[in-house]
């Protein structure tokens, strides 16, 4: 059940023909949903399907149920979370846990009763023990204990990709699931106190410029190594996935090389134009010290990123003052 089955048909079907059908983006007012949006767009489908959160609330039971009985997509993914960085991870412990665990059960027995075709559920990079073998591998799931600061969102994740195999195994619905490292781009949270490190610099970044500050303070050592993927890649890795991948097994969607925090804070100064000094708050938490995933899987079945860490941060900062920026 694990690495034969991957980029083969585990059910019976062939590859997953997108032509004609209705994709609904759970989560599309999000960085990743929004970038499903749009890569979608270049597909023939015939609709996508999405709901703001005033016409469903997707961790209510029975208004996912009936909106969905209503919609009937073919096809799902599952962009839709509670997310945020290590500090309100950290804060919010029965938020990140709760409701993640009741978005992904509604949708995903809601579609299975009604017999959706094809679904993609999303999880993270941080579902994988703190001191998982580098870089990680699909099967390191489970062989160790979670990152502290943010295992509620981990268990919720795994719980997701457990879900998806069950329904697999029972009932042979075709669910498959995607694990993205660190994601970037446009739509992302610059909210300090939520936000990922990486629009956090470039916010700071940009506010520190302008105010001719003299440094920009980054969270941490600087030493913990992270991995980057540009978000319009995800977005097709997530559509090759769809349309070709039929495993029981999650996969890995990652960029493939990592940078140190420090590293990745002297990349944004850059592209910014910020010329002061690090500072290291060492009174924020590192997190785990490193999580590049392996995307061996993927990459075997014929999917590679095409932007790089500069290219991206830069797009990124682009669209950050187009629409963000204080
Ligand atoms: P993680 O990948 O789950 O640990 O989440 P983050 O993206 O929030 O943090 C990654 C690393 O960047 C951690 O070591 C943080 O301490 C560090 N970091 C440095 N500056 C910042 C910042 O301004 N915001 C955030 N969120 N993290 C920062």
């Amino acid at each position: 059940m694990t690495d034969q089955a991957f980029n083969q048909d585990d059910l019976g079907r062939g590859p997953y023909d997108l032509t004609g059908k209705r994709v609904w983006v759970a989560g599309h007012r999000g960085m990743v949903g929004a970038a499903l949006v749009r890569r979608l767009g270049s597909e023939s489908v015939a609709e996508i399907i999405t709901a703001g959160r005033d016409q469903v609330d997707l961790t209510r039971q029975d208004q996912v149920e009936s909106w969905l009985g209503k919609t009937k997509p073919d096809a799902i993914i599952v962009a839709a979370a509670k997310v945020g960085g290590i500090l309100a991870n950290d804060t919010y412990p029965a938020d990140f846990l709760y409701e993640n665990l009741m978005i992904e059960a509604n949708i995903i027995k809601a579609a299975a009763d009604l017999g959706t075709e094809k679904m993609l559920f999303l999880g993270s990079s941080c579902i994988y023990p703190k001191f998982a073998e580098q870089p990680i591998k699909e099967e390191s799931l489970l062989t160790g204990s979670l990152e502290a600061t943010n295992e509620w969102y981990a268990i919720a994740k795994i719980a997701g990709i457990k879900l998806c195999q069950a329904y697999r195994k029972q009932y042979g619905h075709d669910f498959i699931s995607g694990m993205p490292t660190n994601l970037y781009g446009p739509y992302d949270n610059f909210d300090l106190k939520s936000s990922h490190v990486l629009p956090a610099l470039i916010r700071k970044a940009d506010a520190a410029k302008t105010n001719d500050d003299d440094a920009l303070e980054v969270w941490g050592t600087g030493t913990p190594k992270r991995e980057f993927l540009y978000v319009e890649d995800l977005a097709d890795a997530c559509i090759f996935l769809l349309k070709n991948y039929s495993g029981y097994d999650h996969v890995n969607i990652g960029y493939g090389d990592d940078v140190t925090i420090r590293e990745l804070a002297e990349t944004v100064q850059r592209v910014v134009g910020f010329e002061g000094e690090l500072r290291f708050d060492t009174s924020k938490p590192d997190g785990t010290p490193r999580k590049l995933m392996s995307s061996e899987r993927l990459r075997s079945m014929g999917w590679t990123p095409t932007t790089d860490l500069e290219t991206g941060i830069r797009q990124a900062y682009d669209w950050y003052l187009d629409n963000a920026a204080d």
